[in-house]
Order: structure tokens, then C-alpha cells, then sequence
């Protein structure tokens, strides 16, 4: 599967932000410890300027997140890479519930490797940007809408993963009774300042929770606008 093939050239943005940026990105990734090659794949091919403000395209190779606007980041592609690292380890999960669209970005992660894709995203303004480049690109396997996400979206449920691109302090039960027995949730959990990465499986009747490590996410808000 290559949703990224058919795009020309200039759209790929192989010119200005070229090719050699990515690849650096990519050594970069594997150096901070992502090995996953499925992963890599899609990071190599996903054109991250398309996600970003034009005026920082030429920054969307760094390894660093970067602001879309609404006070809101796209998240640091080490970060994208772990957690979805994270989320295909066991098995690639065929339907993923993403909470927080924002640009798009690691909802596109995701289309490219798993068959369907269901983002909810609070911000119209972010969501109907995100939507646009998910059609240029000629991605259909993603569903998303302008709702709050903390209790997920239960029309679709089960989910063979679910995650979380926003930190609030606690999760919401609803999240997890949407998730398959044997799924797997990957999220920032924790106040600003001291969030951790969890990965939480099921182990006998509990959700046992791992953690991945520390990281800075923008937080988990109620309501919708
Ligand atoms: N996955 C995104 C990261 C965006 S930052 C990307 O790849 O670019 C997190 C996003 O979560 C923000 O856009 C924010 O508006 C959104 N968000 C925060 N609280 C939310 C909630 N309760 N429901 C849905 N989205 C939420």
C-alpha cells in the first residue's frame, strides 16, 4: 500500500523541503532509538510540510514540534514515531480511534498502516484544515469529527487501539469501554510539566499500564469550538 505514490513530485515537496531533509529526519529517528522499519516507511514518505503553516515548511524536518495555530502544536516526530511504535508492536491494529486530530499528521501515520482510521478533533478550524490534507494526499480511510473526544466516539467502537494526542490528568472510562479486550492504548497522562507516555494493555479483568517515558503534550480540553 502506498496512499503517497501518486502524488506529483512538487506536492511530495521533493523540491525546497527535499528529499535528503527526510532522510536526515529519519537517521535522526533511528539514532534516538525508533527501529520499527514500517514505521520509518511512512515517515520517510509522508510529506510533514504539508501539515505545518507555509511560512514554517522549511522547518517541518527538524525533529521538534511546531505550531498549526489555535495555540496548538503538531507533535515532535520522535514523539509520532514512539507512540505509534508503540501502538502496531503487538499487531497492527485494523481500526484506530485517535483523540486530538490537530494538523492531521499522526492520523496520517496511522491511515498508512492500518485499514481505518477515526480521529475526533475539538477545534472546526484545525479539523476542516486537517480534512484538506488528508484529501490532497488521497487518503479515504480516515473518519473524523468536530466533537469532544474524551469520551471517544462510541458510534464506532470496538477499536483495536486507541490514541491519545492530548494529556489529561485521569482517562475517561468511556475510552476504555471502547476498546477491544484486547486492545491497546497508548496516551500522555498527567498535569503539564509531569505528564508520562502510558501504554495500557489488558492483563486478566484490568487495564495494566506501562510507561514509555516522559513527555510535553498541550492538554485534553472539554467542550467544543
Ligand atoms: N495529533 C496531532 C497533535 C495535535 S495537538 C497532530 O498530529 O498534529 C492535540 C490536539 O488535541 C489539538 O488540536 C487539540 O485541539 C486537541 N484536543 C484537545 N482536547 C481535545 C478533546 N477533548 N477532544 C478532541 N480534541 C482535543
Amino acid at each position: 500500500m502506498n496512499v503517497f505514490s501518486r502524488l506529483t513530485p512538487e506536492a511530495q515537496g521533493l523540491g525546497m523541503t527535499s528529499q535528503r531533509a527526510r532522510d536526515r529526519l529519519i537517521a535522526r529517528l533511528r539514532e534516538e532509538g525508533i527501529a520499527d522499519r514500517r514505521v520509518l516507511d511512512v515517515l520517510t514518505r509522508l510529506p510533514r510540510h504539508l501539515f505545518v503553516e507555509p511560512a514554517l515548511e522549511s522547518r517541518a524536518y527538524e525533529d521538534t514540534a511546531l505550531p498549526i495555530g489555535h495555540a496548538q502544536t503538531i507533535s515532535q516526530p520522535w514523539v509520532v514515531a514512539r507512540m505509534t511504535e508503540a501502538l502496531i508492536q503487538t499487531r497492527v491494529p485494523d481500526k484506530v480511534l485517535e483523540i486530538g486530530t490537530g494538523s492531521g499528521y499522526q492520523a496520517a501515520v496511522l491511515a498508512a498502516l492500518c485499514a481505518n482510521v477515526y480521529t475526533v478533533e475539538r477545534i472546526e478550524g484545525l479539523l476542516r484544515d486537517a480534512r484538506r490534507r488528508f484529501r490532497k494526499l488521497g487518503i479515504a480511510n480516515i473518519r473524523s469529527k468536530n466533537d469532544d473526544g474524551r469520551v471517544g466516539w462510541a458510534e464506532f467502537a470496538p477499536y483495536d487501539a486507541i490514541i491519545l494526542t492530548a494529556a489529561g490528568e485521569e482517562i475517561d472510562p468511556a475510552l476504555f469501554a471502547q476498546l477491544a479486550p484486547d486492545g491497546v492504548m497508548v496516551a500522555p497522562v498527567g498535569p503539564s510539566g509531569a505528564q508520562r507516555l502510558l501504554r495500557y494493555r489488558r492483563e486478566g479483568e484490568e487495564w495494566k499500564a506501562e510507561m514509555l517515558g516522559h513527555v510535553s503534550f498541550v492538554p485534553l480540553l472539554g467542550g467544543v469550538s
